[in-house]
């Protein structure tokens, strides 16, 4: 039987390697934006992931003629109201790396709320297919926010101490970080949901 193609909306490495796990549980052909021949700029118009999640996955939708699956995703701060949340990327300018990201979010941290360093990572998964509504589905994960350890997964994670497993995802297996992240809580539901079933029926 032949595998159903998905189209992976993002160009982050770090989301790439982590969505190509998280789906093998369902049988499908997983295709780059590259090799789907989508070559434009992703936009990510907000405010919020959802918003952002459902634009991506829908202009890959639109222009391959293929199902497409995007992930908006940020860290947020609970004693900053949730910031950086959705403006987690790029709060720095569009120059800065994942170590100014890391470093800078550290001491904005420490000056803003020294005594209160709890944060959560959140993830809103899309699904478009052609032809059909698109769906949705949210997860979440929560941690602390310390001083940086491992060099393991991407972005905010050296510095995320997470709740469920009690080290930072810096320090974690993919194995472990794949068990708890919200990625993959949002992508369980996803498929709870059944959004993969009518792919994998051609
Ligand atoms: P966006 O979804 O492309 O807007 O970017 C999400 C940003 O949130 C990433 O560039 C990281 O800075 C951060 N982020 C989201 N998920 C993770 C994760 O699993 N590990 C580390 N950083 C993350």
């Amino acid at each position: 039987m032949s595998r159903s193609v998905l189209v992976l909306a993002t160009r982050n490495p770090g989301k790439i390697r982590e969505l190509r796990v998280l789906l093998s549980p369902w049988t499908l052909d997983l295709k780059s934006m590259d090799e789907a021949g989508f070559d434009a700029p992703l936009e990510e118009p907000g405010p919020g992931y959802v918003e952002s999640a459902l634009a991506k996955a829908l202009a890959v939708c639109q222009a391959t003629g293929l199902p497409a699956l995007a992930d908006d995703s940020g860290i947020e701060v609970d004693a900053l109201h949730g910031w950086p949340g959705p403006m987690s990327a790029r709060w720095m300018g569009e120059a800065a790396t994942d170590q100014d990201r890391l470093h800078g979010l550290l001491a904005e941290v420490a000056r803003r709320s020294p005594d209160d360093r709890r944060v959560r990572y959140v993830c809103v998964a899309a699904l478009a297919k052609p032809g059909a509504n698109p769906v949705t589905a949210h997860g979440e994960c929560l941690g602390t926010l310390v001083e940086p350890s491992g060099t393991n997964g991407f972005g905010y994670d050296p510095a995320f101490l997470s709740m469920d497993l009690g080290i930072t995802f810096g320090n974690a297996s993919d194995d472990a970080k794949e068990r708890v992240s919200h990625r993959a809580r949002a992508i369980a539901r996803l498929g709870e949901s059944g959004a993969f079933e009518p792919l994998l029926m051609g």
